[in-house]
């Protein structure tokens, strides 16, 4: 099965994409890991990507579909894949089509700005051991510092309240058109996130079955 995942910044897609990957056994491919596969294996499309990331820019759109393209005809592609993170604008969905890649569904996670909000503003990173906490869901036991290394935790600056607000304002400008353009051939479900995980889970799966 050839899937696409939506959704916004921090609505927790990756998380679904790895849920997805175990059931169906297929790779998730965002676009962020490929370009960091592609920066480690030094390629020529890695090293362009770079240079439009070091200076805080998108990857324009020919370059990610290009390393996208690359992606995709490697042999563990051939019983499916699920694409996390890309298209992220109409031209790019666009694109895939023109590609021929048939898409057989399309799974958009729905977290409510504020949600998304609490929950990114609230994340701690262990600047040591790179542990995750949240101040609210899973704090540290000493504020701070870290439970498994002491190291001091932090707010990273993607994570940073005014950060968040331009991410999601991109999406809603850029990526959320993409929900009329699938919804339009019938391959749009739309998965509402949930406080629990495991609930958000039950319904992307459920999701895949439809
Ligand atoms: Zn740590």
């Amino acid at each position: 099965m050839n899937l696409i995942l939506l959704g916004a910044p921090g609505a927790g897609k990756g998380t679904q994409a790895e849920v997805i990957c175990d059931h169906l056994n297929i790779p998730a491919i965002s676009t962020g890991n490929i370009i960091r596969e592609a920066l480690k294996n030094g390629t020529e499309l890695g090293l362009k990507a770079k240079s439009y990331m070091d200076s805080g820019a998108l990857v324009p759109d020919e370059v990610v579909i290009d390393i996208i393209k690359e992606r995709l005809s490697k042999d563990d592609c051939q019983n499916g894949f699920i694409l996390d993170g890309f298209p992220r604008t109409v031209p790019q969905a666009e694109a895939l089509d023109a590609m021929g890649v048939k898409i057989d569904k399309v799974i958009d996670i729905e977290v409510a700005d504020e949600k998304i909000m609490k929950r990114l503003s609230g994340r701690r990173v262990c600047q040591e051991c790179g542990a995750s906490y949240h101040i609210d869901y899973k704090p540290s036991k000493v504020e701070g510092k870290c439970d498994k290394c002491n190291g001091e935790t932090v707010l990273r600056k993607d994570d940073h309240p005014d950060t968040i607000k331009e991410r999601l304002e991109v999406y809603h400008e850029q990526t959320e058109p993409l929900k009329d353009y699938y919804a339009k051939t019938g391959k749009l479900t739309i998965v509402e996130g949930q406080e629990e995980v495991k609930d958000t889970t039950a319904l992307t799966l459920k999701a895949l079955e439809a």
